[in-house]
């Protein structure tokens, strides 16, 4: 630690408390995430710091590069690249819309990373406004990336704050429990429509079945028929059988045709026919990007 020299706190997160630091050997500014876990008293697992140091490798610019694990009397620090801020953040210094263009940009680049990962077979699980983090040049990166498979998904944040489910996939509200990148597709989508609507989250759910009720009423309520299984999830209740009523075009007025076109494909019920990562960055809503982002 007498490598780093703490500046100020930015943030608290699903894990712990982030600081700004500088590394005292070359000045570098970086983000220092001190791991809180549940039993701190039984020290870090072996198998959580295995995952964390495969995690290390994972170099990608829409990835949050983790330089370095710090690892000493029973506490874990992970020193990130420091980002100026995140989406949420950005969100709420927009005041009313974000320009199509910008949309356009980080949605490419949220598909960038989640394909460079779902590649390597990492999953995110947790995606949401709050882990992904932008650049004053306009690059956006990919935050905590692994993390819920080395340490789980807390119920509470160590903030006590309670792990938002907003972006969590109807099969994991149903408790599914094999996981896979499709979860993160979802979020993805989650995400997207909130862009496009200036920060306003699309699927606001206060606990589970309002989560999953929301879900339903927007996009129809899934059955044996579009989603084989269903009924035999760990957590499979009933719900009433609402319609497709309202069209996506009234929920994300901004978002051109092809937009709507790619939300929709993401935001599917049945995890298997949810759009893949590299799926997504084929979607011709892509095709007029500007080259220097797809570069
Ligand atoms: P997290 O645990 O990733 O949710 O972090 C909590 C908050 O700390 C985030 O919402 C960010 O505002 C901030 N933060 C996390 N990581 C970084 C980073 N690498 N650079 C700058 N800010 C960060």
């Amino acid at each position: 630690m007498q490598k780093y020299e703490k500046l100020e706190k930015i943030g608290e997160g699903t894990y712990g408390t982030v600081f700004k630091a500088k590394n005292r050997d070359n000045q570098e500014i970086v983000a220092l995430k001190r791991v809180r876990l549940d039993d701190d008293d039984e020290g870090v697992p072996s198998s959580a710091l295995r995952e964390i140091c495969l995690l290390k490798e994972l170099k990608h610019k829409n990835i949050v590069r983790l330089h370095d694990v710090l690892h000493s009397e029973k506490k874990l620090t992970l020193v990130f690249e420091y980002c100026d801020q995140d989406l949420k953040k950005y969100f709420d210094a927009c005041n009313g819309e974000i320009d199509p263009d910008v949309v356009k940009s980080f949605m490419f680049q949220l598909l960038r990373g989640l394909a460079f990962c779902h590649s390597h077979n990492v999953l995110h699980r947790d995606l949401k406004p709050q882990n992904l983090l932008i650049n004053k040049n306009g690059e956006l990166k990919l935050a905590d990336f692994g993390l819920a498979r080395a340490f789980g998904i807390p119920v509470r944040c160590y903030s006590a704050e309670v792990v938002t489910l907003w972006y969590r996939p109807p099969d994991v509200l149903f408790g599914a429990k094999l996981y896979t990148t499709s979860i993160d597709m979802w979020s993805a989508g989650c995400i997207f429509a909130e862009m496009a609507n200036a920060g306003r989250p699309l699927f606001p759910g206060n606990d589970v079945n309002d989560q999953l009720r929301r879900i339903f009423k927007l996009l129809g309520t899934p059955t044996e028929e579009t989603w084989p299984g269903i009924s035999k999830l760990p957590e499979f209740q009933p719900f009433p059988l609402y319609p497709v009523t309202t069209p996506l075009s009234s929920i994300v007025p901004s978002l051109s045709s092809k937009g709507r076109d790619l939300l929709q494909r993401l935001l599917v019920c049945n995890p298997s026919l949810r759009l893949s990562a590299d799926e997504g960055l084929m979607h011709n809503y892509f095709a007029d990007l500007s080259p220097a982002i797809k570069a």
